[in-house]
């Protein structure tokens, strides 16, 4: 059998593809039926086609390539790592230099308060870590009746069972009797959504309430955890009003259970701080990471834990029966160490504080002006345009929600740009190395791609 190669065709390639692969997160029948895109190259931040079209990455990979595509600096340090020691497990009394100096190097750089990571090889890895460790921390304090974890419905944390457990998408859950038990989920600070006749800063604060009346409803003696992430990523770039977060936290200071920040996607620079919890000011007890770790070059998680947990889970001694084949995978860490290298050298989490951030965030903003856009919000380089039939009408969205979507993620494609569509949202997430040409160019394209929604759904006697 001879390898697949990039000079197939594109019918070829996709009817190989339709007889062979299950797609995730896909109606794989529907797919097959249109036919996948196959993206054979990548440098910077342009993917290349199998016809040999040229689409601007908007969204980093999946929220992953912070450094941009191909870079030969993490590919060689990558190679010289396979060369000298492909694999070594991190269990029994061992360990490696790669993974030692990762570790440093998360220590170096994440808030004071974490000092120790456990390495996982995903975001949702590091979530059943966090499930899992939480659990035995409250066990190792002597209080085990401290089990019940709280989410927020519309959180994404990940699709293994406790992710998934864990995350508050309906759908998922719907999808084999999940949550797990001792999960519960609070409403999620989306004020133009859910917000009503609240102003954002009222909703904030009822939105953070709800967290303390679920832990006073079950009782603080009974909850092990709350999780969020900063800013919701797969729900749809939720940016919370700026009272939320001091709110969540004034209940958490207030009450003795572990704050998890889930930071697979706004850590390593996407707010222009290092952490998103450091951009909100917020103080967690576990950071899971992964995503840009390694900016997508190879698969890596972690979860950050602090001194007070590992004062639990580590001090009191007793082992901790859990962990992978492939925790702290030595390729893996080179990779994630190289990239981290990049980040810091070429100031990546400074550029998207002071430049390019704001940047496009002026520009992003200005689509608000379009008829279709609802609300166009950007923080860091993380943002989403709200499709709307009726301008300045918070209320009314589209019947039969996400065909909107949907149609302007497939222009979008055709105009050459990534976006994402949740629901009727258009979501943006590019790599941190983005230029200003080419921020411009996006800018551009997703204009244009909002005239020809438009367009199109006047055609279609929709709007
Ligand atoms: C993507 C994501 C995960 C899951 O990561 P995987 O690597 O896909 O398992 C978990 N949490 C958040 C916030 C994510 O965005």
């Amino acid at each position: 059998m001879t390898a697949v190669s990039n000079r197939y065709p594109t019918a070829q390639l996709r009817a190989l593809d339709a007889a062979h692969h299950f797609h995730p997160f896909t109606d794989t029948k529907a797919l097959n039926a249109e036919g996948s895109r196959i993206i054979t190259a990548a440098k910077g931040v342009w993917l290349t086609d199998s016809d040999g079209n040229r689409i601007l990455d908007g969204m980093a990979g999946l929220w992953c390539a912070q450094v941009g595509h191909g870079r030969e600096e993490i590919a060689d340090a990558v190679h010289r790592q396979m060369t000298e020691l492909s694999y070594y497990n991190t269990f029994f009394k061992t360990t490696h230099p790669p993974v030692i100096a990762l570790a440093e190097k998360l220590a170096e750089v994440s808030p004071p308060q974490f000092n120790r990571t456990f390495f996982c090889s995903s975001g949702s890895e590091a979530n059943d870590t966090v499930f899992r460790m939480v659990r035995f921390y409250w066990d190792q304090m002597g209080k085990p009746e401290k089990k019940i974890i709280i989410g927020r419905w519309n959180g994404y944390h990940g699709s293994t069972l406790a992710g998934t457990s864990l995350g508050g998408m309906k759908a998922m859950h719907e999808q084999g009797d999940l949550p797990v038990p001792g999960v519960r989920h609070i409403p999620q600070p989306y004020w133009f959504g859910e917000g009503g006749d609240m102003s954002p800063a009222e909703f904030g604060i009822w939105a953070a309430r709800e967290l303390e009346k679920a832990i006073d409803h079950h009782g603080e003696d009974k909850v092990a955890a709350f999780i969020a992430e900063p800013i919701q990523g797969a729900g749809g770039v939720i940016i919370p009003p700026e009272t939320y977060w001091p709110e969540v936290q004034r209940i958490l200071k207030e009450r003795d259970i572990l704050f998890v920040a889930d930071e697979v996607i706004c850590g390593f620079g996407r707010l222009g701080t290092w952490f998103g919890s450091e951009y909100y000011g917020i103080e967690p007890d576990l950071m899971p990471i992964a995503k840009g770790l390694t900016s997508g070059y190879l698969p890596m998680g972690g979860v950050l834990v602090s001194d007070k947990v590992a004062a639990g889970v580590i001090d009191k001694g007793g082992e901790f029966y859990h962990g992978y084949t492939y925790s702290g995978h030595p390729a893996c860490a080179a990779a994630a160490l190289a990239n981290l290298e990049i980040i810091q050298r070429e100031k990546l989490v400074e550029r998207v504080a002071n430049d390019i951030g704001p940047y496009l965030q002026a520009r992003w903003r200005a689509l608000g002006e379009h008829p279709l856009v609802g609300e166009a919000r950007m923080t860091g380089l993380v943002g989403a345009l709200e499709l709307v039939p009726e301008k300045g009408n918070r209320k009314k969205a589209f019947p039969n929600t996400g065909t909107v979507g949907t149609m302007c993620r497939d222009i979008s494609f055709r105009n050459g740009l990534i976006m994402r569509a949740v629901r009727d949202s258009m979501i943006i997430s590019p790599p941190l190395v983005i230029t200003h040409g080419e921020a411009d160019q996006l800018v551009a394209i997703a204009k244009k791609t909002l005239d020809d929604t438009h367009a199109e759904l006047k055609r279609r006697g929709m709007i």
